[in-house]
This record gives structure tokens, sequence and C-alpha cells, in this order.
């Protein structure tokens, strides 16, 4: 049996999640903390994981970040608006700290890992997972590993087409015009209709024009990657009512084309995630078991 532990982090912009995780991936310890500057939050961390004998560190982190293991810069967030972490290297120094070896991917990659290891697409050889929070972001397994490309992919930024009801069909991103995040994260709903999205009543137009652009970002996925299963995390998708919406455009908006039985049964095609909102740092965890 093994019985060692592992440290788990999930590094956001505004809070950092540190755990201590079995070899199966169970969080036995977690902590959070607020994200300020390395020099004040890298010791914090540094601090927690000394407390515990783990033998390896897994970090699943905001972007963009380097994941891949064979660059220098491997771990390290690379530009990012968050200025004081840029090019900051997040895991080589809690790695060189702790004495112990490190795997990174990003927060999505990694909750996407471990939906597929313990959740809801177990069994799956490929799920996409998206969160649907401050921020829009997607992470892939596929064909058994997860995906990076050439730095790795941004869902969250994919341009969708805006619906001529949409009083801001612009959106809200500063580098592009009607892509997802700008269009559908929490923020631009909030600054779309004056109201923070958690506070709008649910008869508000807001959560069918959201569903409506989810929807497209399903069914862009549905079209590019083929994934054997969607799931949609994050604070937006905690509203009553806007999956079973979401379904239903991307039955309208499919149309039909895609005739896989998986299809069938949009209920289990597209779910919320089972480990929500432990996917990230359970999958840090899994990230842990394969540090080299
Ligand atoms: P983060 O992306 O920073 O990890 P969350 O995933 O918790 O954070 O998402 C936060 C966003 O989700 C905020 O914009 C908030 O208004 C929105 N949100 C939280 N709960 C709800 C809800 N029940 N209905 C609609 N929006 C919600
Ligand atoms: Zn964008």
């Amino acid at each position: 049996m093994d019985t060692k532990l592992y440290g788990a982090l999930e590094a956001g912009g505004t809070k950092m999640v540190l755990g201590i995780a079995d070899a199966d991936g169970r969080i036995l310890r977690s902590h959070s903390l607020p994200t300020r500057t390395p020099n004040e939050t890298v010791p914090e961390m540094i601090a927690f994981f000394s407390q515990h004998a783990i033998c390896a560190l897994g970090v699943a982190t905001f972007g963009p970040a380097q994941v891949h293991a064979d660059s220098p810069e491997y771990g390290a967030i690379l530009h990012t608006p968050k200025l004081a972490w840029q090019g900051y290297p997040l895991c080589q120094t809690l790695s060189r700290a702790l004495n112990v070896p490190f795997a990174c991917d990003t927060d999505v990659n990694a909750a996407a890992l471990a939906e597929v290891r313990l959740g809801a697409a177990r069994g799956l050889h490929s799920c996409l997972y998206m969160t649907i929070g401050t921020g829009i972001g997607g992470g892939l397994y596929c064909e058994d590993r997860l995906v990076h490309g050439m730095l790795h992919p941004e869902w969250g930024h994919m341009l969708l087409v805006p619906r001529a009801d949409d009083p801001t069909p612009e959106g809200f991103c500063p580098f592009h015009q009607h892509c997802a995040e700008g269009l559908a994260a929490g923020p631009a709903m909030e600054k779309r209709w004056g109201v923070s999205a958690r506070d709008l009543p649910a008869d508000h137009p807001a959560f069918d024009l959201e569903a409506y652009y989810l929807a497209q970002v399903c069914v862009n996925a549905l079209m590019t990657v083929s994934p054997e299963r969607i799931l949609l995390g994050g604070g937006v998708m905690q509203r009553e009512g806007l999956l079973p919406r979401v379904r239903q455009y991307v039955r309208q908006l499919q149309n039909g084309y895609i005739t896989a039985p998986e299809l069938n049964d949009l209920d289990a095609y597209i779910q919320t995630p089972a480990l929500y909102p432990l996917s990230g740092l359970v999958g840090a965890a899994l990230l842990a078991l394969s540090a080299r």
C-alpha cells in the first residue's frame, strides 16, 4: 500500500487552495490563502506544505503558464495581467524550497483529469471541462491524455456569434470582440445587466442569452474535438435551470448534424462536474502522482 503524502496546489488569481492528498487523490487536509504577491504568498504556501512530509507536488494553475515539462520555464506563470506574477517560476520555487519534484498543468486541465479519473467522466477516453466563473476556461482530456498543443488551448477566448438582442454584442474582453469570456463570464453578465450574475433574478433574460452563448461553446467543441463528455463548472453554472437551457440550445444549434448515440442523452453528455468545487485541487493531487 502506498502511504505516501502528496502536495496539491490549485493556484488561482484570487486564492490559493492547498491540499495534502493520499495516493488515491483523496484530499486529507486543505487550506486556502488569498493570492497577493509572490513575496507574500509563496512563503505562506511553503510553510503549509512544510508541515507535512510530502513526496511530490502537483500544481493546477491559472494561466497562461508554461505546462510543457521539457521547457526550462516549466511551471512558470507567463504573460499575465496579474503583473506581480508575470514570469514568476511558481513551481520551481516551491519545488526547490520543499525539495520535492513537481508536475504542473492548467487548473482546467487538472480538473478534466480529476473528472476522468474520479468524477463525472470516469472511464471515458475524452472529456472537455469548462469553467464559467470570473473567467471562462477549458481543459481537454483527449485520447487518454491532457492536451497542451503549442502553449495550451484558450477555450474561453473562442469567438462566438453575438445574438441580435444582446445589448452589448461586442462583449467585454480587452483583447477580442465577442469572445466567449467577454460575452458570457460572470463579470460580463454583470457589466451587461448592471447586477452581479449571482444576484440576477431567476426569470431575467440574462440567463437565456447566457445559455445560448454557452451552447455555442459546447457546439464548437463538439464540432472541433468531439469530446465524449462536456462538463460545465464554475460559479455561473450553479444557477438552477441554466444547464437544461444550455442543452436545449445545443440540440437546436447542432441541428442533428452529429448522430453519435451519446448525443441522444444530452443530460449525460453535458453535465456539471462531480467533484466541483474540488475538481482542480483533486486534479493537482493526481498530477503530483506523476511528478518526476
Ligand atoms: P472563479 O472563476 O474566480 O473561480 P467562480 O467560479 O466562483 O469564481 O465564479 C464567480 C462568478 O460566478 C461571479 O461572477 C458570480 O457572480 C457568479 N455566480 C456565482 N453564483 C452564481 C449563481 N448562483 N448564479 C449566477 N452566477 C453566479
Ligand atoms: Zn477574449
